[in-house]
């Protein structure tokens, strides 16, 4: 080999310095002791006050008012309230980074939404095995529809035999087969056009009951559930009819139609706080249209959600955001919202704990603070039952026993706390 140029050598001593270290090795899931922690149990609302929370090998091992085991990693909560992590059921998030805010935001869980090149596999994957401190992911892989984006054409040659079906229903089929064979956990199709797009209404229905109920029985072949995009009741009904897990939006929904959900079981994915960013300048949105529309969109989405929660159906937190750079939208205040429209702060935690689980199918892994469940775990400065906005601000999230981001001892550095950057 030729020696390097000096200039040859500092390009290259530049590319390996600037190239990010995601093939780091697993992050540790040492033992861990939470200790002088006030315990929040989300089915009840009851409060363990000043106990001691062990974690070991990634799952809650112990709660109770004793000493921690000796010799174990501590952590002094000082009367912090502990809540479980907390599920964030409609992501669109697709890169490192992203997965990276998610978690400082006090999400554990994700389930996608559909992103391009079957990305949320990837990352449940690297977040599984503990390569990245991300949240778990619940992977849609790509969006079943029939105007695939370029990024979605060119993740699998065999999408071309999908966009050659000869109608509809056929091609959505194939669609979820290709999004099988990735091995997704949930597929994501729609019955609307969307709200976020001002050449789109949302109320104009995008496929058929007949064509939905296609998606829904290629899915099952697997048992694999589905989430459906709709805002306009038509697409809506349609889509309850053709049995889908969950219908995300629903901004347009008819109460008879949301009579329909409650006896099937069907769960409410309202996204509220995306709304509101529609309605402002910055965030993910940022468009004069859209900003007129979310100003209509609002308060139906108000009405649909306390319609909803007053007849029972389940209804879960979502952001519907991607948790990019310019992403304003947080669980916290999906939460929050929700304790503003009739819920009680304990149901507000549920949608975003217990029901988000149960949406997912997770709950015997995750979703309440409990011995054997997964250690996923925020704490907060405040009892959020008496005061809901601490949900918006964790001080520490731990994901699967590994530490997410510790801000418990302000302004100071600890060894635990890692790089914002990958
Ligand atoms: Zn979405």
């Amino acid at each position: 080999m030729k020696p390097l140029t000096i200039q040859a050598a500092l390009a290259l001593a530049a590319i390996v310095m600037s190239a990010p270290s995601f093939a780091q090795p697993a992050l540790a899931q040492d033992p861990i002791a939470l200790i002088h922690a006030n315990v929040i149990d989300v089915r009840t609302g009851a409060v363990t006050r000043d106990a001691t929370v062990t974690l070991r090998e990634g799952r809650i091992e112990r709660i109770a008012r004793e000493a921690p085991p000796p010799g174990i990693r501590t952590f002094d909560l000082k009367g912090k309230y502990l809540v479980p992590g907390l599920i964030d059921a409609h992501t669109h998030l697709d890169n490192l980074r992203a997965a990276r805010r998610a978690l400082e935001s006090g999400v554990t869980t994700i389930r996608s939404a559909s992103v391009g090149s079957f990305r949320d596999v990837a990352i449940r994957e690297l977040s599984k095995k503990g390569v990245i401190a991300g949240p778990d992911v619940v992977a849609a892989g790509i969006f079943v529809t029939t105007e695939l984006g370029q990024d979605d054409v060119l993740a699998d040659p065999a999408l071309a035999d999908a966009l050659t079906a000869p109608d509809t229903a056929e091609k959505l089929r194939r669609i979820v087969r290709v999004n099988l064979a990735h091995g997704v956990d949930v597929i994501k199709t729609r019955g609307t056009e969307r709200a976020g797009s001002p050449g789109t209404d949302p109320r104009q229905q995008s496929f058929t009951e007949q064509e939905l109920r296609a998606v829904v029985e290629e899915a099952a072949k697997k048992g694999i559930p589905v989430e459906c995009h709709a805002h306009g009741e038509e697409g809506a009904r349609g889509a309850v009819l053709a049995g889908v897990r969950s219908i995300e939006h629903g901004t347009y929904m008819s109460d008879d139609t949301l009579r329909l959900m409650k006896e099937r079981g069907t769960f409410l994915m309202p996204n509220y706080s995306t709304s509101i960013d529609l309605m402002q300048p910055g965030g993910d949105y940022d468009d004069p249209a859209l900003q007129i529309r979310g100003q209509h969109m609002v308060p139906r989405r108000r009405s649909l959600i306390q319609r909803a929660h007053q007849m029972g159906i389940k209804i879960v937190t979502g952001t519907d955001t991607g948790y990019g750079p310019q992403s304003v939208t947080r669980i916290g205040q999906e939460i929050a919202a929700f304790a503003s429209m009739g819920f009680t702060p304990l149901q507000a935690i549920q949608a975003a704990t217990l029901t988000g689980a149960e949406l997912l199918r997770i709950e015997k892994q995750t979703g309440a603070i409990e011995p054997g469940l997964e250690a996923d775990l925020i704490a907060v400065d405040g009892n959020p039952l008496e005061d809901i906005i601490v949900v918006q601000d964790p001080l520490l999230v731990i994901s699967n026993g590994r530490i997410g981001l510790n801000r418990l001892e302000f302004g100071k550095k600890t060894a635990t706390s890692l790089s914002s950057e990958y």
